[in-house]
């Protein structure tokens, strides 16, 4: 299914000519300083929410499988030429999928070494692997302590949660295997390589019961994810009405628990950016807030694409038509669906702009902005839980930190 047509001046992004009037006016695009590779796009479970192979985008159907020596190459000549160009001495990798795994210890190895040889020594690069956990073995562990790798293991929590949607093709779970193996990385010898964990949110899982059962593993830090969903294809359990915030309450709940707590467990990513932009102080990721997106993705075929997550939006949302062979990463900023995201305010929709929450919410998740008939130009459909979130985690602030009352975070009769 392509993208169906947008009602006139209804853009899903801006335009060229936006972009370049914008440039006129003394736009000036960030640098990129972190780059997903995808160096193996298939995988070896099917989970039933996978934005890769089970949303409206099929353009992994006509991805090599696993990326070739030569495009490693060319991407690292890349990354290489746009951090020289811009004098950035620090960038971070990462190994994504599908499956990363599935590349072979040998490719893995050799990939690593090509992106270390060409950024060259006055670079540090922070190299890691985002993985579904089934093939991490202890050698495969240890290659990647040699390499230097940190690693993100996706669980949705224990065996019941997680089983429910990540499972191999013949319907067995994958917890048991994913456990083994956190099991292996919670321990002194590889903890140093343990980056996060990534769970992604069921309404029909207990909030408390799921962190916790996450807490197990000693993680450093965990990523709550909602759901992937849109206006035309909304989150499961999702109340379109607003009357209800849900994922608001299931994430109230994990924040009281994990803020409550007489030391701290772990990090929450969301939670400690939502706390950081509610008291001015500048948060870990983009998630949430106006702060610009400095990502690119590079496909195995070396094609430039757009966040993954826009796989749910329609078919062929993430090209862009660009590719390491023949684009530099600078051309990739001036793409609209890239420069878009970096206009902070300017690049909401028009409810957005006028919400007081905006600063804080960044109105949302980009991909769950999308409706069929005005593209990205929307509040996220999360906005009533945003809005609800926001509003809870921000009382409790007030209440223990004295200032943080009458800012962006107040509640706002925008939404
Ligand atoms: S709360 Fe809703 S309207 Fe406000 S910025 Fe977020 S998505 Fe936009």
């Amino acid at each position: 299914m392509g993208r169906p047509p947008l009602r006139p001046g209804e853009p899903a992004w801006p335009r060229v000519t936006d972009v370049r009037a914008r440039e006129a006016a003394g736009w000036v695009p960030l640098p990129l300083h972190s780059f997903v590779l995808k160096v193996h796009s298939r995988c070896d479970l099917v989970c039933d929410y996978c934005y890769m192979y089970r949303s409206h985008d099929t353009s992994w159907r006509a991805q090599p499988r696993a990326m070739a020596p030569a495009t490693v190459i060319r991407t690292a000549e890349r990354i290489a030429e746009h951090l020289s160009a811009h004098g950035l001495t620090e960038a971070g990798v990462v190994l994504h999928g599908g499956e990363p795994l599935l590349m072979g210890d040998e490719a893995l190895a050799r990939t690593v070494r090509v992106l270390r040889t060409t950024v060259g020594p006055d670079v540090r690069l922070h190299l890691s692997l985002q993985t579904n956990g089934v093939r991490l073995t202890e050698e495969r562990l240890d290659l990647c302590g040699e390499l230097g790798l940190r690693i993100g293991v996706s669980t949705d929590g224990g065996r019941a949660a997680h089983d429910r949607h990540r499972r191999s093709a013949d319907g067995r779970g994958s917890h048991d295997r994913v456990r083994t193996a956190l099991h292996l990385l919670a321990t002194e010898r590889y903890r140093p390589l343990f980056g996060a964990l990534l769970c992604t949110i069921d309404l029909r899982n207990d909030p408390v019961r799921t962190y916790e059962e996450l807490l197990v593993h000693r993680p450093p830090a965990v990523d709550f994810l909602l759901p992937l969903g849109n206006w035309h294809t909304p989150p499961p359990g999702l109340d379109p009405t607003g009357r209800r915030t849900p994922y608001a309450d299931w994430l109230g709940r994990v924040f009281e628990r994990w803020y409550g707590a007489p030391v701290r467990e772990t990090g929450v990513r969301l939670l400690e950016d939502l706390m950081a932009l509610l008291l001015g102080a500048t948060p870990q990721t983009e998630a949430l807030g106006l702060a610009p997106v400095r990502y690119a993705v590079v496909e195995t075929d070396g094609s430039l694409g757009q966040d993954d997550a826009l796989r749910t939006a329609y078919d062929g949302a993430t090209r862009t038509g660009l590719d390491v062979h023949r684009h530099s990463f600078d051309e990739l900023l001036r793409h609209p669906g890239i420069a878009a995201r970096q206009w902070g305010a300017d690049g909401l929709s028009a409810t957005c702009r006028t919400c007081r929450l905006h600063p804080v919410c960044g109105g949302g998740h980009y991909a769950t902005r999308h409706r069929h008939d005005t593209g990205f130009a929307n509040p996220s459909v999360y906005c009533a839980d945003l809005a609800a979130l926001i509003g809870r985690v921000r009382e409790r602030l007030a209440h223990d930190v004295p200032g943080p009352t009458g800012g962006p975070g107040s509640p706002t009769e925008a939404v």
